[in-house]
């Protein structure tokens, strides 16, 4: 039992007073003297006055002691109170167990974490063990034996709940104990951790996720400075992480971007607090690659920004198999040429681009003949390889730019898209053709393939890619059946009018070596005086099975060929020579006019030839007239005006042919040193009643007049054209009135019979 020394202290003191009062008086009274009765009597007085004296000590101690004992209530109370406040404030819980009575004190914060009151929570250490989760039982129980021995007391359990669920408790305590070291009781507060432990749960799977996952993530501040990457990150931009802290996301840009790109990206930022979709950035070996990128705006409790995350992959090995595959859905593996998907998707492409742009395309369908029979007579090993070289042959033949795929078994589609005419495609078809003529040697046999080719044109045809494919299809079907030449048109005229075009333009090639040209000559007269001045030179070609071509038909032909400039030559010298002749035969005639086509202007060749050909035959120059048509120099006036001042340069004349049809400019036609106007014949037609016709003419006559050149009318047909246009002081004209185009005359011209053979002859 343990003394209060303060109270022994007062005790003994009190004792010894009083011991020492009741001896010391005694004597005292002895030592006085008096009487026995008065001894007797003041014996009682000293009695009576120790008691007093005691008795009010014993009242002040008394008085004292309550004061300090209800000061010291007030404080506990007031304690009490705080810790209460402070366990509600934190939610906590307080428990007691006093070892004495092995009971334990739950507060009722404590009770209120488990849902319960402390009533029905109980106050023994079992009622507290059958709550706790079976799995944490024994480590709890583990942790508070353990505590017996160390100081401080901590413990992370489960307990059940009143509705059923378990909740997390953190408890903390404190074991007490007395003098001898006997424990006496053991305190603590117990807190709920339940969502605190989730929030860390799902912290570390978070910070679990970001480390592992294969995105790369990347957050900045508001102010757009990095502050956190993840090891993917680094793995795919290459920059390690204390590289990139503190720099901004553009360091990562690849160039590729305009700056609308971007601004919409912060637009959506902005109004939407996300953004999502490819960007091309740069990693750190400068290499340029694709990424698919998240975006995401942070906001604060305040609702301002805190944070932006991006999270991005790398799409480059999805964007190379991506296209493998699309390489693959759009190939033919065997001949590793479009197949019929691509095809179909460029026809659809090239019929929209026809439609906005007016270009012409076509479409040939080729199919190879009998091709069935070496499939099966030499296997079908062959029957690849073959197929794979007539691809490659014919991949070789066509135009850049064209679509040239396999459709499937023998059959390949061929897409030219600037195919303005039936010829052109009908040439390509050709081509096509005359590249399988050489044999194909495969697996030592020798073998020829011949194919059909079927041709549709559009927009003409058709203005739908079944409508264009399936014409085609007819197309082909008609060419395998006809058997003749291996190509068909959809349309009939068309397959005739290409062929022709191509067969005269492969037998135009040998027209000039085996002399089927002819000059025809159509004079050209005064309409003043009537007289004959001159002699236009027009070429013909006597052709061996269809007679006498005309030129309107073949110099086209020749001049998409190149062979024009061999035909001009020569019809150059036939005419000079023709007009050296006339001169020496004592023929009035003053020159001899000869047509130039508009494909030697660009070429330097023309003024050299004339020169030449003048040097050869001897022409005086001023006897020789160009005739150049106006739509020929409006092609390209400054090279125009640059050859006809060269040409004018070496004393010949010149004169505009076709005047009226090319929208030439009078500023322009000012400066053309040229001798002559050739009124086209288009506006002579309707002389001289058509209003409109003799505006025309007299407007072009007068222009002649002022600009001091002289007029010419072609196409006079009548003896009343004459009549009006030498009314309206035109000077020359030409036409079937004064004489047809005719070979040579026997005759020197320049005598009026003259005219009267020409006009009886039907040689034109
Ligand atoms: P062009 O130079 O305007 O020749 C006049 C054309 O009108 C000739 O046609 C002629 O036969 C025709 N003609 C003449 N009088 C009359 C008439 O009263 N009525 C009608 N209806 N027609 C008439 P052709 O010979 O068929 O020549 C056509 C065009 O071919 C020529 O037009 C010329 O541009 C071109 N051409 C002819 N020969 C050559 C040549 O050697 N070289 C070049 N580059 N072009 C030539
Ligand atoms: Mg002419
Ligand atoms: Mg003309």
């Amino acid at each position: 039992m343990r003394i209060d020394t303060a109270a022994l202290r007062l005790t003994l003191g009190y004792l010894l007073l009083a011991a020492s009062w009741i001896l010391l008086s005694d004597q005292l009274l002895a030592a006085l003297g008096l009487s026995a009765a008065q001894q007797d009597h003041l014996q009682s007085f000293k009695g009576l006055l120790f008691v007093a004296l005691t008795g009010a000590l014993l009242y002040l101690v008394l008085q004292r002691h309550a004061r300090h004992h209800r000061r010291a209530r007030l404080q506990l109370a007031d304690n009490e109170e705080r810790l209460r406040l402070a366990l509600d404030a934190t939610r906590d819980g307080l428990w007691d167990w006093d070892y004495a009575s092995q009971r334990v004190f739950f507060s009722d914060g404590y009770a209120a974490l488990l849902g319960l009151t402390p009533q029905a929570l109980g106050d023994t250490r079992e009622a507290w063990v059958a709550r706790l989760h079976p799995e944490d039982r024994e480590r709890a129980l583990q942790a508070l034996d353990a505590e017996m021995s160390g100081a401080q007391y901590e413990n992370i359990y489960r307990m059940r709940h009143a509705d059923g669920s378990y909740r997390w408790l953190h408890s903390r305590g404190r074991l007490l104990r007395d003098e001898a070291g006997q424990p006496q009781r053991f305190i603590g507060v117990a807190s709920d951790i339940t969502q605190r432990r989730a929030d860390e749960d799902s912290l570390r799977q978070a910070a679990a996720v970001f480390d592992a996952t294969q995105e790369g993530v990347l957050v900045t501040d508001p102010e757009q400075r990095i502050v956190h990457v993840n090891p993917a990150f680094s793995r795919i931009t290459g920059y390690a992480a204390e590289e990139i802290l503190g720099q901004q996301p553009s360091l990562l840009k690849s160039g590729r971007h305009d700056a609308a790109f971007y601004h919409s990206l912060w637009h959506a930022l902005q109004s939407r607090g996300a953004w999502s979709g490819e960007v091309w950035n740069r990693r750190k070996s400068g290499e340029i690659y694709p990424q698919w990128q998240c975006i995401r705006v942070i906001h604060d409790e305040q609702g301002r920004i805190s944070h932006y995350v991006a999270v991005f992959s790398d799409i480059t090995a999805l964007k190379r198999s991506q296209r493998e595959l699309d390489y693959l859905a759009h190939h033919d593996p065997l001949s590793n040429l479009p197949n019929r998907l691509l095809f179909t998707e460029r026809v659809a492409h090239a019929l929209e681009r026809s439609a906005g742009e007016q270009l012409c395309g076509a479409v040939l369908l080729i199919d190879l003949d009998h091709f069935k029979h070496i499939n099966e007579s030499l296997g079908h090993n062959v029957g690849d390889l073959l197929l794979k070289e007539v691809g490659e042959r014919l991949l070789a033949a066509v135009p850049a730019g064209s679509t040239l795929a396999r459709l499937g078994g023998d059959e390949f589609g061929l897409l030219c898209e600037h195919c303005a005419e039936a010829t052109q495609a009908a040439e390509l078809a050709q081509r096509l053709l005359r590249c399988l003529d050489a044999p194909f040697r495969l697996h030592g046999h020798e073998l020829y393939i011949g194919a059909s080719i079927g041709i549709s044109l559009f927009p003409d045809d058709a203005a739908s890619v079944e409508q264009v494919l399936r014409n085609a299809d007819s197309a082909l079907f008609k060419a395998k059946s006809s058997g003749r030449e291996g190509y068909a048109f959809y349309v009939q005229e068309l397959t005739d009018y290409a062929r022709q075009r191509v067969e005269l333009a492969s037998s135009l090639r040998h027209a000039l070596d085996n002399q089927e040209l002819r000059v025809y000559y159509q004079p050209l007269h005064d309409l003043q005086d009537g007289s004959a001045v001159g002699m236009e030179a027009l070429v013909r070609w006597q052709h061996p099975q269809r007679g006498l071509v005309s030129p309107a038909e073949f110099i086209p032909i020749a001049e998409d060929n190149g062979l024009i400039g061999a035909i001009d030559a020569w019809v150059l010298e036939q005419a000079c020579r023709q007009m050296v002749r006339w001169h020496a035969a004592g023929s009035a005639l003053r020159f001899v006019a000869v047509n130039v086509s508009s494909r030697l202007f660009g070429r330097g060749e023309l003024e050299q030839r004339v020169a030449q050909v003048l040097a050869d035959t001897g022409l005086a120059p001023a006897q020789l007239e160009l005739e150049v048509t106006e739509s020929a120099i409006m092609e390209d006036p400054d090279a125009a005006l640059l050859l006809l001042t060269r040409l004018r340069g070496l004393g010949v004349r010149l004169a505009i042919d076709d005047f009226g049809t090319g929208y030439s400019s009078l500023a322009r036609l000012k400066r053309l040193p040229v001798d002559k106007l050739k009124l086209d014949q288009s506006f002579v037609r309707g002389l001289p009643d058509d209003a409109e016709d003799a505006a025309i003419a007299r407007a072009v006559i007068a222009l002649g007049h002022s600009l001091g050149i002289k007029v010419l009318a072609e196409g006079i047909e009548q003896a009343a054209q004459a009549d009006f246009l030498r009314e309206l002081g035109c000077h020359y004209g030409q036409g079937y009135h004064f004489g047809r185009p005719q070979p040579v005359p026997s005759q020197p011209i320049g005598v009026p019979e003259a005219t009267q053979a020409e006009r009886a002859s039907t040689g034109d």
